[in-house]
């Protein structure tokens, strides 16, 4: 049984760096005329409104995607998300966040597809009903699963086109998703070695988050970029989240370059007490 939603989570700092890369990788995918297969296996609900349900609850948006809607000094390569968070909000008011699905469908061509999976039966109808309002070529592109994203993972490489972008962003609420990804992605390239991989991770005081990079590094990907951002001191007593990465396998070249544009301005504007900060390297593996 799952209890993680992700509404109650919607916009924080983590899903700021998460989509902010996210449409990163995308946008360079998108620089060929060729096809490519996103897959999602984490999906989520797709949107999520801010002014009313969980996200209410916790309010984690605050610290998120508020203090960054209204700047106007931000990078330029952070435009693109921003502007796409502002399109998904025509009022002009922050009243909803969208959700890894939703960046994936605005900025798919035509001759790209979409896998989504979901394992949390809400969830998946959500997700199910946010899709079903858009465009009919969006959903004829798009599949969308309620079953487990490691196994559609393995079932989804390589793609056809030989051109593919994977995000796996699990909640950790199960402990054994710090093996089971390494594990899935160990399969996945051998499979497709070329594709480009990212997974979303929490910064925590447990052993398994602290070990975890390691064992992404350790994988057999031609090249890796680990991303992460701290927005506070982890906690003396051990619990909460002090902040997430991403680290991508075969990332575009061009990618630490705009990380390094942006991770300060980040942190100045996401960061809560002096622990804030970012932590930005990369590796060739040959
Ligand atoms: N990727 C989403 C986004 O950025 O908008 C957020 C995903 S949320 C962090 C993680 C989701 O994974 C939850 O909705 C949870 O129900 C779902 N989930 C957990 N285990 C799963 C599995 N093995 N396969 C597919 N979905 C799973």
């Amino acid at each position: 049984m799952l209890s993680y939603r992700h509404a109650f989570h919607a916009g924080n700092h983590a899903d700021v760096l998460k989509h902010f890369v996210f449409v990163e990788l995308i946008r360079h995918l998108s620089q060929k005329e060729t096809g490519f297969l996103m897959v999602d296996t984490h999906a989520g609900a797709g949107v999520y409104g801010l002014d009313t349900g969980y996200a209410t609850r916790l309010a984690e948006y605050i610290d998120g995607i508020d203090r960054l809607f209204n700047r106007t000094d931000a990078p330029p390569a952070m435009h693109e998300y921003l502007n796409l968070v502002r399109e998904f909000n025509p009022s002009g008011e922050l009243k909803a966040y969208p959700g890894s699905p939703w960046f994936a469908q605005r900025l798919m061509r035509d001759q790209d597809k979409l896998r989504l999976y979901e394992l949390h039966t809400s969830d998946v109808a959500l997700l199910q009903d946010n899709f079903r309002a858009l465009s009919r070529t969006t959903q004829r592109r798009t599949s969308i699963f309620a079953s487990d994203g490691f196994i559609g993972l393995r079932a989804s490489m390589p793609p056809t086109t030989r051109r593919g972008l994977v995000l796996i962003d699990p909640s950790y609420e199960d402990k054994t998703d710090y093996r089971t990804i390494p594990a899935a992605l160990q399969d996945a390239l051998t499979r497709f070695a070329t594709g480009t991989y990212a997974v979303w991770y929490p910064q925590l005081s447990s052993t398994e988050s602290l070990r975890f990079a390691a064992s992404l590094k350790a994988l057999p990907a031609k090249s890796w970029l680990n991303v992460s951002l701290t927005v506070n001191s982890p906690q003396a007593d051990g619990f909460g989240m002090h902040g997430s990465g991403m680290f991508i396998l075969n990332p575009p070249w061009t990618l630490e370059k705009t990380l390094e544009s942006v991770m300060l301005y980040l942190v100045e504007v996401l960061g809560l007490d002096e622990g804030a900060g970012y932590v930005l390297e990369s590796a060739e593996n040959q």
